[in-house]
Formats: structure tokens, C-alpha cells, sequence
């Protein structure tokens, strides 16, 4: 089978492999669809791992069974990483800090023409039969994104401000109905405009009591402290590179009684709200994925996705 593996400095590499055995009490799924993660760009992150098959926004049919609730043939939503349900961190809602979660893994990854679920994800795997492969790849991101919010609070959309109009933003703002979505790139803000999202460029005009940052950049985290209110919220959807620090002076954050969130990835309490925004149609793959691609195309959309030159890449398989 043909697989995406990923090098050290940003390369991508198409490349064959043995398609994976199934799982002793797992599944062997044959993919349907695969997301290109924005967190995938972030190479200082995946050179940690280098090299390694990328890919984890999946949907796909299951061609081999060892568990009854999947049986061959249905479509399957699984996240790839699943927590034990029973550990400390597990009780108190913490799941993605959970040991079990982060052993586990899809093998080898989504960019391949097949992958194995074990047994321990399936505790966070969905059957996905009644929707389209495209919108169900979608699960995994959309999750992320209602973990953040949960994190926030659930806050009312009119004093939300996301920051930055790619497809993580997008989704945040499909999901807070009223929210107010900034970008510096005309073109974004235009193009969510046009979904009917109240989408400016960025400007000082107004201040907000709870804000969303997507990229992991300073200019990013500035702009959101220049808007904060007093007492304000912001949440870090994405990491700052190692190094990287706002230029704002600390104190600054202090004497506004700012609170900074963090979230990162998501829990099966997530993928459970998403995947029922998903079957609601909330949020389609048409809104937000800009190519549907073969895999031997993944390595240049890969490059065109980091520029900002495409919103989002899909590998379709067939
Ligand atoms: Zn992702
Ligand atoms: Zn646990």
C-alpha cells in the first residue's frame, strides 16, 4: 500500500509499504478520507518525531474485525489516541494527559491506504455509517475546537473574538454563533465573510472578554492581548515555537487579570459533540477543506497549506 511519511526540516515523502495486520481485538480499516492537520505543519513539533507516517483526521471502512461493534463493511470514525477511562487524570476529565492515551496510536498513520485500530482505541472509535467519509475525517479537528471552547467556558458568541481566519478559526466560529473573527490576510476574511461570518481585518475598534488564538504566532498573541478586556479570557489553540515569547511586557498581563487557557488536542467526551455537530450539519468538509486530494498529491499541497496558499488539504482515497 501507498503511505505519506514524513522527514525531519518539512519533507514528504509517497512511499510503499505491507499493509498492517489487524489488531488483536483492533480493526484493519481500508481509508476513505484523511485531513491534513494544520498542527502537522508545525515542523519544529513533528522533527521531534521524524520520521513518521502523518495523518490522524481519518474516516474509513473497516475490512477486518476482531470486535463485534465494528463489524467488516461499516464506516468508522476512530480518534488515535484513546484514554484508559480508569486512572486519575482519566476521572477528573484530563484524558488526553492519560498514560494510555498517549501510548496508543493508528498504525501506521491516516496518510495510508489502510490502518490498524487497536483494541484501546476503540473506546474512542465511532461508527460513522450515516455520514459522507469527508465530513466524518472532520470529527478529530472539530473536536479540538469544542474542547477549547468547553475550556473557555461555553461563552456567548457577540464577546468572543477569534484570531486568525484558517480553517481552525472557521470551525471555532461556525460553532460560536455570533462570534467576531479577525485576520491580517484580506483574502480569509473575505472568504468567511462570504460563509457569513462577521469577519474584519484586524483593528483595535472593540474589546473582548474571551478570545481565541489559532496560529502559534507572537504577532498573533499580541493582537490578542490589544483587544482583550480588562478580566479577559484567552485561549492558546496552538502552541508558540520553542523560543518564541509576546512582546508585550508581563506585568501588562498581570494588572489586566488575564487568564490564559490552553488546550490541547481532545478527549472522547470531545469527539462525541463534534461528531453530533457534524450529523446536525454544523459543519461540512465543503466549508472548510479547500482540495480534495489524491496521496501523490499530498506532498505539494503540504508545502501550499504552510504558505497559506490553500485553506485545507483532504486526501481522498479511492
Ligand atoms: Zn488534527
Ligand atoms: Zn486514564
Amino acid at each position: 500500500m501507498k503511505l505519506a511519511r514524513y522527514y525531519a526540516g518539512g519533507e514528504l515523502r509517497i512511499e510503499e509499504a505491507p499493509v498492517p495486520a489487524c489488531p488483536a481485538g483492533g480493526l484493519l480499516v481500508r481509508t476513505e478520507a484523511c485531513g491534513l492537520c494544520s498542527g502537522e505543519l508545525m515542523t519544529w513539533y513533528l522533527d521531534r518525531k521524524a520520521p513518521h507516517v502523518i495523518g490522524h483526521e481519518v474516516a474509513g471502512i473497516v475490512v477486518e474485525s476482531e470486535d463485534s461493534r465494528f463489524p467488516v463493511g461499516c464506516r468508522v470514525v476512530p480518534h488515535h489516541h484513546a484514554p484508559c477511562g480508569n486512572c486519575e487524570l482519566c476521572r477528573r476529565g484530563a484524558f488526553v494527559h492519560c498514560p494510555t492515551w498517549k501510548s496508543t496510536r493508528l498504525v501506521p498513520g491516516g496518510m495510508a491506504e489502510f490502518f490498524a485500530v487497536s483494541a484501546e482505541l476503540l473506546t474512542d472509535t465511532h461508527r460513522a455509517d450515516d455520514l459522507n467519509p469527508r465530513d466524518a475525517a472532520l470529527v478529530e479537528p472539530l473536536a479540538c475546537v469544542c474542547k477549547q471552547i468547553r475550556r473557555l467556558g461555553n461563552p456567548c458568541g457577540d464577546s468572543v473574538a477569534i484570531v486568525g481566519l484558517g480553517v481552525m478559526g472557521l470551525l471555532h466560529m461556525q460553532l460560536l454563533e455570533g462570534a467576531v473573527g479577525f485576520d491580517i490576510n484580506e483574502e480569509r476574511v473575505d472568504r468567511a465573510r462570504r460563509m457569513g461570518l462577521d469577519a474584519r481585518e484586524n483593528s483595535l475598534e472593540h474589546k473582548f472578554s474571551n478570545i481565541v488564538v489559532m496560529p502559534g504566532s507572537e504577532k498573533a498573541v499580541e493582537f490578542a492581548l490589544d483587544i482583550a478586556a480588562p478580566d479577559a479570557t484567552i485561549g492558546l489553540f496552538a502552541p508558540l515555537a520553542p523560543g518564541a515569547a509576546p512582546l508585550h511586557p508581563w506585568e501588562d498581563y498581570y494588572f489586566n487579570d488575564i487568564k490564559w487557557i490552553n488546550s490541547y488536542s481532545c478527549g472522547p467526551n470531545d469527539t462525541a459533540e463534534a461528531i453530533s455537530h457534524i450529523r446536525a450539519k454544523r459543519v461540512k468538509a465543503l466549508d472548510v477543506v479547500s482540495d480534495f486530494i489524491p496521496l501523490d498529491a499530498l506532498p505539494m499541497a503540504y508545502g501550499k497549506m504552510q504558505r497559506g496558499e490553500i485553506l485545507k488539504a483532504m486526501v481522498v482515497f479511492d
